[in-house]
């Protein structure tokens, strides 16, 4: 630690002189400052523990000094002792006013001076002690705050990682039957309060079996991914879900959207497999990838479930088969 600092204010040199020599046995930094301006100048730019203050100077007097002096935060906590020939106790009472912390009456005694100024300085190195241990109790709070709020980021990142995996498909990344099968029954809930239109579109590629045999089942799975991938794009709307239903069968859920709407989703996604061009040499009904549909739509009511729904398009599906695949065909009840 270094050693405490002294600033002594005096329009008298001389009176430094004396002060200096009773405190010479001691290791303090002595400072200077011949008036309250130069004073005040020199705590700008000196460390100081303590402030011996004259009060008789001409311009501005000590206890003016004072009061300067103890109005501005970061200067207030250093302890300021009046040096004054001044006895009277209006004068005495006048320095404790201003907000000095002691008094020595000049002709200064050297033992009065030297047990004042080790009391003050002891009393200032006891602030300066628990100041410290508090910004460093401040800084330990403050980096607690922050690896909190790095902990809850992380635990939000890992909430949502957790529950995007629950409800994603590991091969094609779109939305897994689990994730289908939540929000098919929360859709027929709040459409059935709405009385409005829910669709449902049931995609299946055409003789994937035979696919899988002839590229094997590694290029089936890309056919998959590819497929998912570019039909997952041509929904618009937020609230449009698609799925892998199971196997290669893939479910599109449209709320609020009559037949119309999902006649058009359905002849999109359809658009777009075919702009994949996948070759498919052992399809029976094209040279490329090709996929039947089967559509419907309802509007829910108290009396029927999702299951009917799906059961509608299964059907339509069915029938897409039948009439030879790579078309939709479309059910409403
Ligand atoms: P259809 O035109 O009547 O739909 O004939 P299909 O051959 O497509 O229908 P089927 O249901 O007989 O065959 C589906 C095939 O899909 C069989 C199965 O091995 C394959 N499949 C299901 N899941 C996967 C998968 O994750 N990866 C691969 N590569 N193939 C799969
Ligand atoms: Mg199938
Ligand atoms: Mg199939």
């Amino acid at each position: 630690m270094n050693n405490q600092s002294i600033l002594i204010v005096d329009d008298e040199s001389h009176n430094f002189d004396v002060i200096e020599a009773l405190l010479n046995e001691y290791d303090y930094e002595l400072n200077y400052a011949s008036s309250g301006q130069e004073a005040l100048e020199s705590l700008e730019i000196l460390e100081i523990d303590l402030i011996l203050l004259d009060v008789m100077m001409p311009n501005m007097d000590g206890i003016k000094v004072c009061e300067r002096i103890k109005a501005i935060p970061k200067y207030s906590p250093i302890p300021i002792i009046m040096v004054t020939a001044l006895t009277a106790k209006e004068d005495l009472a006048q320095c404790l006013n201003a907000g000095a912390n002691d008094f020595i009456s000049k002709p200064v005694n050297a033992l009065e001076l030297r047990a004042r100024v080790q009391s003050m300085l002891r009393m200032k190195q006891q602030y300066d002690a628990l100041q410290i241990s508090l910004d460093r109790q401040l800084v330990l709070e403050a980096e607690k705050r922050e690896l909190l709020k790095y902990r809850n980021a992380e635990l939000e990142r890992q909430t949502d990682e957790a529950h995007f995996r629950a409800n994603t498909d590991d091969l094609t990344q779109v939305s897994n039957r689990r994730c289908f099968d939540d929000r098919l029954q929360k859709e027929w809930q709040r459409l059935k309060r709405e009385q409005t239109w829910l669709s449902l579109i049931l995609i299946d590629i055409d003789y994937f079996k035979n696919y899988n045999d002839f590229y094997g089942h590694l290029s089936g799975d890309d056919c998959l991914i590819k497929f998912a991938q570019t039909a997952v794009k041509q929904l618009k709307r937020p609230d449009d879900l698609f799925a892998r239903y199971g196997g290669e069968e893939f479910m599109v859920i449209l709320p609020n959207t009559e037949i119309d709407g999902a006649i058009a989703v359905a002849e999109s996604i359809q658009e777009a497999i075919r702009n994949l061009n996948i070759p498919h040499k052992d399809s029976k009904v094209s040279e490329i990838v090709t996929i039947s549909m089967g559509i419907s739509s309802v509007i829910p009511t108290s009396d029927k479930s999702p299951q009917h729904l799906i059961s509608l398009s299964d059907k339509a599906l069915y029938e897409a088969k039948y009439q030879g695949r790579d078309r939709y065909v479309v059910a409403i009840s």
